[in-house]
């Protein structure tokens, strides 16, 4: 499976990745840090949007900005920045999230160097008609301010191609989930977590035909594909940046089928209209997505939502898997618990940061729940 070693090679190494672009394809690389970064104008504009996930290494640099108690998806995030590991981005976007991220922008902006910096400030409270108006002259204001910053004309038929190339690749990651969860053996968790972090990196016109081949040997292998078993589990949360987990949490008898992560299905669904105006038909789409913690819709749709995602995905349990220090998701936990618990969703919540807890920690957790489901 070529398509699946190409995939799994860019998001292994993505720093390595990100830095060949330019020269592969003349391609700016733009940074960002969230689902809600508008990446169609930013392809539009003929660059690649190139999500940041945080650091592997130590934090030192980022500590003397931020206090200790923020994610380690910002700290992380803002140490590679102020240690050159990020020398290859042209510029970030940061849409106005969570307060870690609003608070990184400031900081980026003042202490990162990079030649272009935009903040995009989305309504917070999605279900109105003044946020959509508002949302659309959001999108026209970043519109502009990529066009200045890099010096290109974002034409209709820009984006035009834009939303077909975001829909195709959609609609391709959500075959490809759909598929293992009907049948998890067609590839494994961590595969498929590869698969998810590779096309938030990559060119996104290199990465739409590898998706389509992955797809259909997906498809063509699915017969033989060897039978596996184990309880079937969803996680819930922001980013996760740890493969191992999946591998973890297969060795201890359970198999992820769905998520409702950053990392996951957050970054993937909801379709956008192509006959319509596209700025305005990429506004309908982030302001009809399912939310995050982050924004506002009726106060009871992300319980709603997972309830119904674990139901159609016939999860026996949910894992919620947060960053420490990560207020939104904490902040929603309560509510979403009590939702699982009401619809007898058994679930447990495992908080981590940069690096997993002890190998021999997360398989007491893991095969406790996994036992709980059984
Ligand atoms: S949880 Fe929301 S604000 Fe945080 S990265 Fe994900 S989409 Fe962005
Ligand atoms: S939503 Fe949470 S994990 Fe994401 S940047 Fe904000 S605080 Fe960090």
């Amino acid at each position: 499976m070529d398509a699946l070693k190409t995939l799994k090679a860019a998001a292994a190494d993505p720093y390595v990745y990100g830095a060949a672009i330019q020269a592969k394809s003349g391609k700016k690389v733009v940074g960002n840090f969230c689902t809600y970064t508008l990446e169609e104008l930013i392809v539009a504009a003929g660059a690649v949007p190139f999500r940041l996930c945080g650091t592997k290494e130590d934090i030192s640099l980022a500590d003397k900005h931020l206090q200790s108690y923020c994610c380690s998806l910002v700290r992380g995030g803002l140490e590679d920045a102020l240690r050159g590991n990020l020398s290859f981005l042209a510029g970030a976007v940061f849409p106005h999230t969570c307060d870690s991220i609003q608070r990184l922008s400031d900081i980026w902006r003042l202490n990162a160097g990079f030649p272009f910096h935009i903040d995009v400030v989305l309504p917070v409270k999605l279900d109105t008609p003044s946020a959509r108006t508002y949302m659309i002259d959001v999108l026209a204001g970043c519109k502009a301010d990529l066009e200045a910053a890099l010096g290109v004309q974002i034409t209709p038929e820009r984006l035009h191609h834009a939303i077909s190339l975001y829909n195709d690749i959609r609609g391709t990651l959500g075959d490809i989930y759909r598929m293992r969860s009907a049948d998890p053996g067609v590839i494994s968790a961590g595969d498929l977590y590869h698969v998810l972090k590779a096309s938030m990196i990559m060119d996104r016109d290199e990465l739409l035909p590898l998706l389509h081949t992955l797809r259909d040997e997906l498809k063509a292998g699915a017969k033989t594909a060897p039978s596996t078993v184990g309880r079937r589990v969803a996680l819930s949360g922001g980013i996760c940046n740890h493969p191992d987990i999946y591998t973890i949490l297969e060795e201890c008898g359970a198999q992820v089928i769905w998520d409702d992560l950053c990392t996951g299905t957050r970054y993937f669904e909801g379709q956008i209209e192509e006959n319509i105006v596209p700025i305005e038909a990429i506004a309908n789409r982030y302001i009809t997505r399912m939310i995050c913690p982050a924004k506002h819709l009726s106060v009871t749709a992300r319980g709603e939502n997972l309830v119904n995602l674990a139901k159609v995905q016939k999860a026996d349990g949910v894992i919620f898997l947060f960053l420490k220090f990560c207020d939104p998701h904490s902040f929603d936990y309560p509510y979403l618990k009590k939702f699982l618990d009401d619809a007898g969703v058994p679930n447990i919540l495992l908080e981590v940061e940069a690096q997993l807890p002890s190998d021999a920690q997360l398989r007491t957790r893991f095969e406790t729940f996994v036992d709980m489901l059984k």
